[in-house]
């Protein structure tokens, strides 16, 4: 996808602070930390948001979650804990449309629950 911001972050168009790479995913620091800790997965496949996301791609998704859950532990948040958030459309304040999971810690998390 030409206009994708996260599309030219794996062609390496726009630079980021990789964090972990393999040929299906990539996870990366988010610009704009909301937290001590805030890091994006993505897969490198384009798929909009998780409103757009087909049968055929539930092994590529649990390959994102286990990569959000593999780069949290490297992160060293396993023991205090952490949150994946998927943003999905204009009323959960989507931003940025090709799929991505934030992950966040390294502190109490306001919202849900707290
Ligand atoms: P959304 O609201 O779509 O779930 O969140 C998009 C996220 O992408 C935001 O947290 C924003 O800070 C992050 N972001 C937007 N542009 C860039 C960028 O060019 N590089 C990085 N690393 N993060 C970005
Ligand atoms: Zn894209």
């Amino acid at each position: 996808m030409d206009d994708c911001i996260f599309c030219k972050i794996i062609q390496g168009a726009i630079p980021s602070t990789q964090i972990y790479e393999d040929e299906r995913v990539m996870a990366f620091h988010d610009i704009e930390p909301q937290a001590p800790v805030h890091m994006l997965v993505i897969p490198k496949k384009h798929i909009a948001s998780m409103a757009e996301a087909e049968p055929d791609d539930a092994e590529l998704m649990g390959h994102v979650l286990l990569t959000a859950q593999r780069i949290a532990r490297e992160a060293g948040l396993e023991e205090t804990g952490y949150r994946i958030i998927n943003n999905c459309g204009k009323n959960a304040g989507q931003l940025v449309f090709h799929i991505h999971f934030h992950v966040l810690g390294g502190e109490k998390l306001g919202g849900l629950n707290s």
